[in-house]
């Protein structure tokens, strides 16, 4: 078995006990690594970048879902709408419209998740808790057969610091918890990368996003 294989393996086992499913993050990685990730099992691919998604959507096996979790731009939305399993970064009703249109032009429905801005660096996309509501209202209102937003994911302070992380993992968890009750729909909640998914474990992450943990530093 070589590192890539092991490492798929070894996550898997840990996530199995927390009901948790994994997202191998791919990004700036060639097809060859994906295809030995794939080898072990592994279905679920994210990427960050559209052209790199597309790119890698063309040479890997058709089985796989890819998922994307960078910031998406409404101008290429219509490259990734015939094939993506889940959009992770949505973070306007803006780019939620046009993804909605563009899956309806697929005859498909896209699964999407709403960015929610845990961390409270400035540079970090995401929404607030009243933008939140107001999206989810629109969708509502809206009648949108194209998209179904199904939870949220956060991404948390890039800190050593267990505490902060902590505390950002549940605000969006008691967010997460407290819209669910009113929308059977949100089933997901994606926080957790290498550095933070054993914490974002312990507040109910059922979904992590992990890339150099299964694939190496990139650079
Ligand atoms: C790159 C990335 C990850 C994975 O990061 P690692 O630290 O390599 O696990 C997870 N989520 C998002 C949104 C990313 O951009």
């Amino acid at each position: 078995m070589n590192t890539i294989e092991k490492n798929i393996k070894d996550l898997k086992t840990e996530l199995e006990k927390y009901n948790c499913q994994l997202v191998a993050v791919s990004k700036t990685k060639p097809a060859e690594l994906i295809k030995q990730a794939y080898q072990a099992g592994q279905r679920v691919f994210g990427e960050n970048k559209v052209q790199e998604l597309v790119e890698k959507h063309e040479v890997c096996p058709k089985d796989i879902q890819w998922h994307m979790i960078g910031h998406l731009q409404t101008n290429k939305v219509k490259y990734i709408a015939p094939f993506i399993s889940l959009v992770h970064s949505v973070d306007s009703f803006k780019l939620l419209k046009e993804i909605n249109k563009r899956a309806i032009q697929n005859k498909r429905t896209i699964n999407c998740l709403l960015q929610v801005r845990i961390a409270k660096e400035e540079t970090k996309f995401g929404l607030t808790e009243n933008e939140i509501e107001e999206i989810l209202e629109e969708t509502h209102k809206n009648n949108m057969e194209g998209i179904k937003i199904v939870g949220f994911m956060g991404m948390a302070t890039n800190t050593k610091d267990p505490e902060r992380i902590k505390n950002e993992f549940l605000d969006i968890k008691h967010l997460f918890d407290k819209k669910r009750n009113q929308n059977m729909e949100l089933t997901i909640l994606s926080i957790g990368m290498s550095n933070d998914y054993p914490i974002a474990l312990e507040y109910g992450s059922n979904l992590v996003r992990v890339g150099s943990k299964i694939f190496g530093e990139r650079n």
